[in-house]
């Protein structure tokens, strides 16, 4: 077969589900990786033939997709903050609005007069790796920890660091049973399960059928579970003016603030994401910062 009956028999069989640029960057990211041809190599060579074990890559993508699979998946990987992460369904796949948050904290770190840079970190609730991998990527003396609840999440995330190259401590642990961390931190971020079961009508197929559950939802009644056990832990865990950040579900900022002033946190302070949505707090255990 050759590249310019793969493209079209491709689209005219996701035609009825997806919008056609959808399907064009589903056949770009395919092509990359099964064929290592760009858009524009696949584009020049529409005679070149493709060999039987590449057609079947693509039939087996197609059905993957035709299930509303999200196309992280089926290649396995994607890209975050500039990094290539792996991601199975056991991980959520990384959301530009997290990059963002690691965005804020390299900000915010890098404000602080003589930072060297010395400084330790835990993730919460890490999934791939994304925040922890890319936060020890920029901050190369920083002893960066992250845990999860999660086993197979875990073995993706130290493959992960491993090919970033990044000596990232994983470890296994559930938030909402542990009584104390390992140590004291200067940074403490989280991103945890927030969607409430309620937001699920306003959800897509492809979040819903396929990405972890356990990642994403909380119960109607306590949406912010995560959030208080954690802000809890952190107070005992934070170093002197160390700083918490939380990635937070865009409803729920009003109530965020509330939870941790009435933790005792202070200079709590909220940051919208590109889209003009609650989408971060910072706040830290005392006075001086
Ligand atoms: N932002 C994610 C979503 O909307 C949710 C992430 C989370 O629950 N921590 O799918």
């Amino acid at each position: 077969m050759k590249i310019s009956k793969l493209k079209s028999d491709f689209q005219n069989s996701l035609s009825e589900i997806y919008p056609s640029e959808e399907i064009q960057s589903f056949f770009n990211i395919l092509s990359e990786k099964y064929l290592k041809l760009s858009r524009i190599e696949m584009a020049l060579n529409p005679e070149k033939a493709i060999s039987v074990e590449i057609i079947g890559d693509f039939e087996n993508a197609l059905f993957r997709l035709k299930n509303y699979e999200p196309i992280q998946y089926i290649i396995g990987e994607t890209e975050f903050f500039g990094l290539n992460f792996k991601v199975n369904k056991y991980t959520l796949i990384p959301r530009p609005e997290t990059e963002e948050l690691v965005e804020w904290i390299l900000v915010q770190q890098k404000l602080i007069p003589n930072n060297s840079q010395l400084i330790t970190i835990l993730d919460i609730g890490t999934g791939s790796g994304c925040i922890a991998i890319s936060l020890s990527k920029n901050f190369p003396d920083a002893k960066v920890s992250a845990l999860d609840i999660s086993e197979e999440a875990l073995q993706i995330a130290r493959k992960n660091a491993e090919l970033n190259e990044v000596e990232t401590n994983f470890f296994q642990a559930d938030i909402l049973t542990i009584k104390q961390l390992p140590q004291q931190y200067d940074i403490i971020v989280s991103n945890p399960p927030y969607v409430r079961e309620l937001e699920k009508k306003q959800m897509q197929q492809n979040v819903l059928n396929h990405e972890p559950q356990s990642a994403l939802f909380v119960a109607n009644e306590d949406p912010l579970v995560f959030y208080r056990t954690i802000s809890r832990l952190a107070k005992m865990h934070l170093k002197p003016n160390g700083k918490l950040f939380f990635e937070i579900n865009e409803y729920l900022g009003e109530d965020m603030k509330m939870l941790l002033k009435s933790e005792g946190f202070q200079n709590i302070e909220i940051k919208k994401d590109i889209f003009g949505k609650d989408r971060m707090l910072k706040c830290t255990v005392n006075e001086q910062s």
